[in-house]
């Protein structure tokens, strides 16, 4: 969905296109009004001044509907195929009344099929050309009932099928150009997909789907900008599997890998939507508490810290434990320290134990194992 922004602009640019073909418009309205003056037989000023009128308020309707935004949910926003079905039957009745200058209509036509080249689909397109050859006929018709057109047959045959042919040529045109766009549309769409792919890809961990590193310290400088700015406070913690080595060497690398994979699904369950869980590098992970201080994160911690001991992992159903080291961000301070804070006390859990959670000593309470 485009943004408000983007809105504005596309709709600027679908005025300003208007705008530009409305001039071609009031050029063939001078003369089509020099033309019901200078033909021999003349057609009725008000009839003429009338059809302008009729005409260009339909068009001011048309072009006010787009700028106000009232198209934007329709399909083609820029409402392109009814300016010209709007076009197209100004220029019948332009030939109706100045039938002698009928060369004047059918230029008009031509005039207005390549408006449609670029912004129509194919069948859309096609529906205006039959509409426009339908229209000249009809017209041609009815004048010849009213007897105001000398017919002849040869003339009308061949004027007919070089409008024809040209409607048609326009026809091939529009269908390639649509054919073209169709095709620059799904590349276009093809890359933002493989985009999306890669910016995935370059913040995810891949065996544990969670963020990576680079992902987790461009979201602590978000945090940190936040809490500097408006005071919204967060809270890091390190976790880290007890003794995964063994795993590793008891069991192989691919449960290994698995009880890795299983654990940040727990982390990834365990948090807000708000909080982040990240893959430091090989057992570590890195959880961000988005809002919280450290004794309400420390309580989601050792919630973590139980449901994991309580838990078995891999197809093994291997026991698990985790040491977590824990520091709310001081304001000001740089995000590397705030990491080796949290670091340091995570070898401080470990140190006294491990399977504990171990909060900054700058903060009250200490949470030991509860076992
Ligand atoms: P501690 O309780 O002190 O943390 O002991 P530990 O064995 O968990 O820690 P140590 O740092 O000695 O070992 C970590 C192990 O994690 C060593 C390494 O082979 C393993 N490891 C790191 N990355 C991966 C990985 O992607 N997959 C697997 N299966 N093992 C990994
Ligand atoms: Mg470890
Ligand atoms: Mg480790």
């Amino acid at each position: 969905m485009p943004s408000g922004v983007l809105m504005g602009q596309l709709q600027k640019d679908m005025v300003r296109r208007h705008i530009l073909a409305s001039s071609g418009a009031m050029l063939f309205t001078l003369l089509f009004i020099a033309s019901s003056l200078l033909a021999p037989d003349k057609a009725p000023p008000a009839a003429v001044i009338l059809s302008a009128l009729c005409y260009w308020g339909g068009q001011a309707l048309l072009l006010y509907w787009v700028a106000s935004g009232r198209s934007r949910h329709y399909p083609d926003p820029g409402m392109t195929p009814l300016f010209m079905i709007w076009a197209v039957a100004f220029i019948s009745l332009t030939f109706y009344f100045c039938h002698e200058y009928r060369t004047l209509a059918l230029l008009g036509y031509l005039m207005v099929m390549p408006y449609g080249v670029f912004r129509l689909t194919w069948r859309g397109f096609l529906g205006v050309a039959l509409f426009a050859i339908a229209s000249y006929t009809g017209v041609l018709l009815l004048l010849r009932h009213e007897g105001k057109l000398v017919w002849s047959l040869a003339y009308e045959l061949l004027v007919g099928g070089a409008f024809f042919a040209s409607m048609l040529a326009y026809s091939i045109l529009g269908r390639e150009v649509s054919l073209l766009r169709a095709a620059y549309r799904n590349k276009n769409h093809e890359l933002r997909r493989a985009l999306a792919r890669i910016e995935d890809l370059a913040v995810t961990d891949e065996l544990t789907g969670l963020h990576n590193r680079r992902h987790l310290l461009t979201h602590i400088d978000k945090h940190r900008a936040l809490a500097n700015r408006e005071g919204m406070p967060f809270v890091l913690a390190f976790v880290d599997i007890d003794h995964f080595k063994q795993i590793n060497d008891q069991h192989g690398h691919r449960v290994g890998d698995q009880v890795l994979a299983e654990l940040a699904a727990v982390l990834r369950l365990s948090i807000r939507e708000v909080d982040l869980a990240a893959r430091y590098g090989g057992e570590e992970f890195v959880l961000l508490f988005s809002g919280l201080t450290l004794g309400s994160a420390a309580k989601v911690l050792d919630r973590i810290r139980v449901e994991v001991m309580e838990q078995r992992f891999s197809r093994s159903a291997l026991p698990l434990t985790v040491s977590v080291g824990v520091a709310q961000y001081f304001p000001g301070e740089e995000g590397d320290d705030l990491l080796n804070r949290a670091d340091r006390l995570l070898y401080e859990a470990k140190r006294l134990g491990r399977n504990r959670v171990i909060l900054d000593s700058q903060e009250p309470g200490v949470l030991q194992n509860v076992t």
